[in-house]
């Protein structure tokens, strides 16, 4: 009796004394579980919701057109690219923080706002998320991808296969690269483990960041020559296409 009593004592002073909302990126108080982050990290998020973006791959436009200047260049082997956010300020701070400083619980939390954006898109089939670089996965202590894919699965009911798109040779990083040579560098980096749950499906790929879709465009076209009927994209953040200024 007494141990449950101080339990519920203990309970409400910690609802009066401590605030236990807080900012998702740093941790700051905020006022109410309806905000997810403090003033001055929501001022730096941008979400592709609010642009108008390229019909392809979703990056924030500017000009005219429908297409953004890479999708304008290439053709691309999936069906169209999704992302919630721009890859900036605070979101990229998050997506690093997860990939190389082991913070876990930022995949289901990403996961969750997948799950929004896939009611924009059409019903796929399975799940397959893209395994990240040897090379890098050794320096870090777990396969944030996997993480993504599998929360973004059991949130929303659709099949995920763990392991079906293999990584076969380690790739250097593709930061300085143009998108050619993307292309180039990524071809024979990827295989399917089992062609039967691939075949006549619609494929969902999931990844944390959309960069030129180079990355995109080898997975796909490795899925659909397994015999998918369609591949669709669907990444954390996409980054904006960098116009020079005079
Ligand atoms: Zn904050
Ligand atoms: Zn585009």
């Amino acid at each position: 009796m007494f141990e449950k009593l101080t339990r519920a004592v203990d309970w409400v002073l910690s609802r009066i004394f401590s605030n236990k909302f807080k900012c998702v990126c740093c941790g700051k108080d905020v006022f109410s579980d309806s905000e997810e982050y403090c003033t001055k990290c929501s001022m730096s998020i941008t979400r592709t919701k609010d642009k108008r973006t390229c019909i392809k791959c979703h990056r924030p436009i500017y000009g005219e057109g429908d297409y953004c200047m890479i999708c304008t260049d290439y053709t691309h082997e999936f069906d169209v690219a999704y992302s919630v956010y721009t890859y900036s300020g605070t979101i990229s701070k998050m997506i690093r923080n997860m990939k190389y400083s082991n913070k876990m619980y930022l995949a289901p939390y990403f996961a969750k706002h997948l799950i929004d954006k896939y009611a924009d898109m059409p019903t796929c089939d399975i799940v397959v998320s893209v395994p990240p670089s040897m090379d890098r996965a050794r320096y870090r202590y777990h396969d944030h991808t996997k993480l993504l894919a599998r929360a973004f699965s059991e949130g929303s009911g659709v099949e995920y296969i763990e392991g079906l798109l293999k990584r076969l040779k380690d790739t250097e990083p593709l930061e300085k690269k143009s998108p050619k040579q993307r292309r180039e560098h990524l071809k024979g980096a990827f295989a399917i483990s089992d062609r039967r749950a691939i075949k006549g499906k619609r494929v969902l790929l999931i990844d944390d960041v959309f960069t030129t879709g180079a990355t995109a465009d080898e997975c796909a076209s490795v899925i659909k020559k397994m015999g998918a009927l369609e591949v669709y994209i669907l990444t954390i953040a996409v980054t904006e296409y960098k116009v020079k200024t005079i």
